[in-house]
């Protein structure tokens, strides 16, 4: 018999079906018992005599034949898409055994600590509140990429490894690439700059790779960077409203597709006035000083403390739980970033901040070679280690402009997630890949021995 998905079952009443999936609970009531059978789309009530499904838990692998019977009026249950029917098994076989779980999945909420959720990732992820964060995700990664098709941007892959860290090293890792050293990406920056020579407009969905040396509850030491890069602009203010032009479509696209799953955390977009506020890092920086005392106007960027602050202040002035931050110091940015005519000390450089933590940064680039070629001077650079970016630019680039959000930051400041790792479904930091490190042996240790 051909299965049938769990979320055709109201369509088949009356009928045999064959269905697959897991044991998602189970309810023991002596001679009969319940189970909620769930596949990929959805979760079923299956009625059983307890003789067949003895010794089955939570998690095994069952397939059921059985016929699917309407539930009478006062059994529906509203909170099961589902709730409409109800099969009555006459078949049950095992197919995969489940060990004993760690801990009860039934949970609306999994009650163990997030370390211990992550050691437990295969599991957890089936979990219907966890699995709905990566539906969220996937919805903004996918309406990232149709923002920009819509505006004409092509899509490229970012390579990964590369032979110089033109943007500041102390955050990268080294890679051993046969007989030289290479890193690992931190930013597509440059080859998206470079691209718009040659496409205009560019966009990559990409693993950005940085050693963080501590650990926060927003950095991961992968992370997933979603980077856009278009020339011709007018002015630096084309790249806020491309930006503003792509988030907002995230929002209403979230908006659209995951009522359910935002509902499932109690989450509701972020506000956006009109338009979202913008405002220079020294007005920042006053502002904070004026609501808090605390004095951060010499500072060269907002700490998070600022940054929380800022977006308050944004909230409740604007109304908008977005602000975007510019005119960051040109010296402490990497050398491609644009300085402002009329204060070159502040460069066009531009933050996106969200409901109190930073989500992109971006800003107006360098586009006139021999300008490049005296900052590349200016911070110390060798015009070997990037020539591929120079020679693009040598043979002619347009004012340009971009910006990268990070997408496991969106996804934790749309769900109002505590901890960007439960954005990740395989987070990575100082002390985690996959299984926390501090339970293997580090290599150059057993090295030493
Ligand atoms: P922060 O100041 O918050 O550490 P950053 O300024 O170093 O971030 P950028 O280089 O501006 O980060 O990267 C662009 C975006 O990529 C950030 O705004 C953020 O959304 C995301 N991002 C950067 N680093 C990380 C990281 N380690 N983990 C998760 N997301 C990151
Ligand atoms: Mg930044």
């Amino acid at each position: 018999m051909e299965r049938t998905l769990i979320k055709e079952t109201t369509q088949k009443i009356g009928e045999t079906v064959l269905l697959k999936g897991w044991i998602d609970t189970k309810r023991d009531h002596g001679k009969i018992a319940f189970i909620d059978l769930r596949d990929r789309t959805g979760i079923v009530q299956v009625f059983a005599q307890g003789s067949q499904v003895e010794g089955l838990h939570a998690e095994d692998v069952i397939y059921i034949t059985g016929t699917v019977q309407a539930r009478p009026e006062k059994l529906i249950n509203p909170k099961l898409e589902t709730g409409t029917v109800e099969v009555v098994a006459e078949k049950v076989e095992l197919v995969s055994k489940a060990a004993e779980l760690p801990f009860d999945m039934s949970k609306e909420d999994i009650e163990a600590e997030l370390p211990i959720q992550l050691d437990y990732r295969s599991l957890v992820l089936r979990h219907k509140k966890i699995k709905s964060i990566f539906k969220v995700q996937q919805v903004i990664i996918d309406s990232f990429r149709e923002a920009l098709k819509a505006k004409d941007f092509l899509e490229f892959q970012a390579p990964s490894i590369i032979s110089s860290v033109p943007e500041g090293g102390a955050e990268v890792f080294k890679v051993k690439y046969f007989d030289y050293e290479t890193y690992l990406s931190q930013s597509p920056q440059l080859y998206k700059s470079l691209l718009v020579g040659a496409f205009e407009r560019v966009f990559s969905v990409n693993k950005i790779f940085r050693a963080e040396p501590s650990v926060t509850s927003r950095h991961l030491t992968e992370a997933t960077s979603l980077d856009a890069e278009f020339g011709f602009i007018d002015s630096y203010q084309d790249v806020l409203d491309m930006q503003e032009y792509v988030v907002r479509y995230i929002f209403r696209q979230v908006e659209e597709k995951c009522a359910a799953e935002l509902k499932l955390f109690n989450a509701t977009l972020p506000n956006l006035a009109d338009k979202i506020p913008m405002i220079k890092l020294r007005e920042a920086q006053e502002i904070i000083f004026k609501r808090t005392g605390r004095d951060c106007r010499n500072e060269k960027d907002l700490s998070p403390e600022d940054e929380r602050e800022i977006c308050k202040w944004s909230a409740e002035t604007h109304g908008s739980d977005l602000i975007f931050i510019s005119h960051f110091l040109s010296d402490k940015k990497p050398f491609y970033v644009y300085p402002d005519p009329d204060e070159p000390e502040f460069a066009y450089s531009v933050d996106l901040l969200g409901r109190g933590v930073e989500w992109s940064s971006g800003g107006q680039r360098l586009n006139d070679y021999q300008t490049i070629l005296e900052h590349v001077k200016k911070w110390g650079l060798k015009e070997e280690d990037i020539e591929l970016y120079l020679q693009s630019f040598r043979y002619g680039v347009p004012p340009l402009a971009g910006f990268a959000l990070g997408a496991e930051r969106m996804t934790m400041q749309i769900l109002g997630l505590k901890n960007i790792r439960e954005a990740t479904l395989f987070p990575r930091d100082m002390e985690r890949v996959d299984i926390r490190l501090s339970t293997v042996q580090p290599k150059e240790k057993t090295k030493q021995q």
